[in-house]
């Protein structure tokens, strides 16, 4: 008897295709804070943009260098400045570290930190209550019981006073531990009692919630409070954020808190706010990353600017668009030069940001050869094709999407960033603008 072979068939199907859309973050609509000083109002939720926030390292005290690493911040594209205030000697350097700033043409607004003795500091040093233009208020650490809601009312007392507005800022780390036990006990109660982790989360969002309807009651406007619940954990952050999302409109500011080192807290940051924010959720963020040795405070709000372009939501810098390198690229020709460009464009943003209106959305793309490097030229504003191993010495240049030149010789780089300037120059001088 013979039998048939069993045949088995793979069956291909397609669909037609069908226009595809970019997804765009939409922002929910929030209540919109006013964060000012001076004539320099930065404000925060409703149709403002996501705003970049970071805070200083040094002891506020010492005012010389906290005004100069806040100039720094600043600079790098930081919108408010956040500082510590928890003693008499950083209260009392809070006024000359703002005149400083004024004096130099930084009118970035500082949010003050307080924990413990917020109350007192504000109340002995008026100055620093009016030089600051926003408060940082811990619930988890204002005080317990009956002295905490007292202090609490101070903090706000204060805040009415000088018309500043307050974030209301609960840590995983610090959470008001006398709530928490009553939340735990009720939830031993429950029939099926949720997990500890849930319960926690349920805790910070009721901390800030339960204390902004306090700083409601006590006269602040809803519009100047803004509230943050920052925890460690990349999905309990997503959790907290979305649950907070749901259940108020007050403008929220998003931070994974110690998200760590280097790598390891630039992609945890960058993965939770990068979902959070997709979702419409964060009207203000920082990046809290800790230098590693001898790196620039500054990284936490170029990594924060980077999250928001990435996504579309704003543009702070002109972008280079640069191929990983491959087996074409032996040199080290192709990295020094990307690297090169990247570098000059960030230094020369701190005047061109005032210059050149919109330079901040242009693209520059720096490829390592000729298999990808004319293509994705061309669909940068300005871009180059370097000379992959074994290719010709010679790099074309295209400009809006066009062949303009091509460079040789051992200087490329400075030849390639002349031609940069002298396009930004062209296309977003005042001369352009004008003409447009
Ligand atoms: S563009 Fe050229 S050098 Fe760059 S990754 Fe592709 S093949 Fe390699």
């Amino acid at each position: 008897m013979t039998t048939t072979p069993a045949t088995t068939t793979t069956e291909t199907t397609t669909t037609t295709a069908a226009p595809v859309t970019i997804s765009q973050a939409q922002k929910r609509q929030t209540l919109q804070a006013r964060v000012a000083w001076g004539d320099h109002v930065v404000t925060v939720g409703g149709d403002a943009p996501v705003r970049v926030q970071s805070m200083t390292n040094t002891d506020t005290a010492d005012a010389v260098a906290t005004a100069i690493q806040v100039k720094e911040l600043a600079q790098a594209g930081s919108e408010l400045v956040r500082i510590t205030v928890n003693n008499d000697e950083s209260a009392k350097a809070v006024p000359y570290i703002r005149e400083q700033l004024d004096r130099m043409g930084i009118m970035t607004p500082l949010v003050g930190d307080f924990h413990y003795n917020g109350h007192r500091l504000l109340a002995d040093h008026p100055d620093c209550a009016q030089a600051l233009s926003k408060y940082r208020i811990n619930p988890g650490n204002v005080g317990r019981g009956e002295k905490g809601d007292k202090q609490f009312a101070q903090m706000i007392e204060m805040a009415l006073r000088w018309d500043k507005p307050v974030r209301i800022g609960v840590n995983w780390g610090s959470l008001d531990q006398d709530l928490l036990a009553s939340m735990m006990d009720a939830n031993s109660l429950r029939a099926t009692p949720w997990d500890v982790k849930q319960v926690m989360v349920e805790a910070l969002i009721s901390s800030a919630l339960a204390s902004a309807e306090t700083a409601q009651r006590l006269g602040m406007s809803p519009a100047q409070i803004l509230l943050s619940c920052k925890v460690s954990g990349v999905q309990e952050l997503i959790t907290v954020y979305q649950s907070l999302a749901t259940r108020c409109n007050y403008a929220l500011h998003l931070g994974l808190t110690e998200a760590g080192m280097g790598t390891k807290g630039t992609v945890a940051s960058a993965t939770a706010l990068a979902v959070l924010l997709q979702q419409g959720i964060g009207d203000t963020i920082r990046v809290s990353l800790t230098p590693e040795p001898g790196e620039a405070r500054t990284q936490e709000v170029v990594v924060a600017m980077e999250i928001l372009q990435s996504l579309g939501l704003r543009a702070f810098v002109p972008s280079v668009t640069a191929c990983p390198g491959c087996g074409r690229t032996t040199s080290s020709v192709f990295q020094e030069l990307t690297k090169e460009i990247d570098d000059y464009m960030r230094d020369a943003m701190v005047d061109w940001r005032d210059q050149y209106p919109g330079v901040e959305s242009m693209k520059v793309a720096v490829m390592g050869c000729i298999v990808n490097g004319p293509g994705e030229s061309k669909h940068a504003d300005i871009g180059i094709s370097l000379p992959g191993t074994g290719e010709a010495p010679s790099a074309p240049v295209y400009i809006d999407g066009e062949k303009a030149m091509t460079l040789r010789g051992d200087g490329i780089g400075a030849q390639f960033k002349a031609v940069v300037e002298s396009y930004v120059q062209k296309r977003y001088g005042a001369s352009h603008n004008t003409a447009a």
